[in-house]
């Protein structure tokens, strides 16, 4: 089955998947953008970037991240 977007992710152009194992390493990469769940089982995004370095620090993340399943679907995010 096709890896599902996790409805926790705050809606925008960076989400994580249910392909997630929870190893924690986004949060080390973006501490501001990743949240884990109540269980400590998944992350997701819980705020977009809100500047360069923060969207920097998600690609970090991107990159690092073992089970590739932080997506960005491309979607202009809100600059506010
Ligand atoms: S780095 Fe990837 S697999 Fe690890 S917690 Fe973050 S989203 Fe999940």
């Amino acid at each position: 089955m096709a890896a599902q977007k996790l409805e926790d992710n705050t809606p925008g152009k960076y989400y994580v998947t249910d392909d997630c194992n929870g190893c924690g390493l986004c949060f080390a990469y973006a501490l501001q953008n990743f949240m884990y769940a109540g269980d400590s089982s998944y992350y997701y995004v819980l705020e977009q970037p809100a500047d360069q370095r923060e969207e920097d620090d998600i690609l970090k993340a991107i990159s690092v991240c073992p089970m590739d399943c932080i997506k960005s679907d491309g979607e202009l995010v809100n600059p506010s």
